[in-house]
């Protein structure tokens, strides 16, 4: 820290993003991107003479965007945000609606840049501990009294709750502010977007980086009343207009046009899930029910930093995290079917070593 860092963030300890090594060729699980390319019509709406209109600043409303998203989901242009990622989104909202009176609350083991997010604003954050097998317990929720902030499928364990479930939590807490986060929703879940025409506290995240393929090109959004989302179009017009480049409004836009590309790869990728479930079953993982495009796992006799290391020596990288509850773990993003069975073959070559094959 230089001289002139506000001594505010002294104790500040940043997001980690997933490695992104480049020593060497890995099959890449460990940033739950998507291992498909975009659909044909996102390169063709990037490979084109909008490039050459990047001397101009992009449309700082993403009018097109948002009423493309407006159609797909059932909803008027004025239910709908967009911006550079949804971790953009995460933050415009911790600022907006959480202060020194509206503290916040989350889950103790969800995405990580929630808790980033609470010291970055200094709030009085509240961290519940999930149940023995890591799913949440909904009446930890009730009459929150703040801010409540669910990843629903959670992260990294890939549990889902149901829209009822939700709306339970919506229900006790008319007052304040329920975001849920539903950057993996598309792998399975039920989203809970529909709610949002009956109640005006509920926001709704959501993501193109991981069911729609586009984590490089910064794109998330989000449905809720008209009210939240003036209040987050304030915080972005009081930081940064215009916050989504050209070509990604045109990526998002071809993206929404061609919808049933991304429901097939979603669909592989459910696939290569239940692949890689079955076949981790069978060598002694157990994990938890995940509704993500990741699989959250364990070995019986290896511990989680161990099959992390030896998976990366042998090229294959899987993310592992070090909070004591789950250091047992690892977070395996789903790839091609072709990848996870490179993952297989690799774990059989581990446990061999070890002398655990079966
Ligand atoms: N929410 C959750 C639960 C995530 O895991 C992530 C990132 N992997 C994000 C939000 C942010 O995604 P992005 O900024 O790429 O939209």
């Amino acid at each position: 820290m230089s001289r002139f860092m506000s001594a505010r963030f002294d104790s500040l300890e940043e997001y980690v993003p997933g490695e992104q090594p480049r020593d060497m060729q890995y099959v890449k699980l460990n940033t739950n991107e998507s291992p498909f390319p975009p659909s044909q019509e996102v390169i063709n709406a990037v490979n084109s003479e909008e490039v050459a209109r990047l001397n101009l600043y992009p449309d700082p409303t993403a009018k097109g965007l948002k009423e493309r998203l407006a159609k797909r989901y059932g909803f008027g242009v004025e239910n709908i945000f967009v911006s550079n990622g949804s971790d953009d989104i995460l933050n415009f909202a911790f600022m907006a609606f959480c202060d020194e009176k509206c503290g916040v609350t989350y889950p103790k083991i969800s995405y990580g840049f929630y808790e980033v997010y609470a010291a970055l604003y200094s709030l009085d954050s509240k961290e519940v501990a999930l149940k023995e097998d890591f799913s949440i317990d909904i009446s930890d929720y009730f009459n929150a009294k703040r801010t409540v902030v669910i990843a629903n499928p959670n992260a990294p364990t890939g549990l889902l709750l149901s829209v009822e479930d939700v709306k339970k939590i919506l229900d006790t807490n008319r007052d304040n502010v329920v975001l849920i986060d539903e950057a993996y929703i598309d792998f399975g879940g039920e989203s809970c977007v529909e709610l949002v025409h009956e109640y005006d506290n509920l926001l709704v995240v959501r993501t193109f980086s991981k069911s729609r393929c586009l984590a490089g090109a910064r794109l998330g959004f989000a449905i809720a009343s008209k009210e939240l989302i003036s209040d987050l179009e304030k915080i972005k017009f009081s930081t940064n207009p215009y916050n989504i480049n050209r070509l990604s409004l045109l990526a998002g836009e071809a993206a929404i046009d061609s919808d049933s590309y991304y429901f097939d790869r979603a669909k592989d990728i459910i696939e290569a899930r239940e692949y890689t479930v079955t076949e981790l079953k069978k060598r002694g993982f157990t994990m938890t029910d995940s509704y993500a495009n990741f699989i959250f796992a364990k070995h019986e006799s290896i511990g989680g930093e161990e099959i992390y290391l030896e998976l990366k020596s042998r090229g294959v990288l899987v993310r592992h995290f070090s909070k004591a509850e789950i250091a047992d773990y690892n977070r395996i993003t789903i790839g091609t079917k072709e990848q996870m069975q490179v993952l297989v073959s690799t774990i059989d070559d581990i446990l061999a070593k070890k002398g655990c094959a079966k």
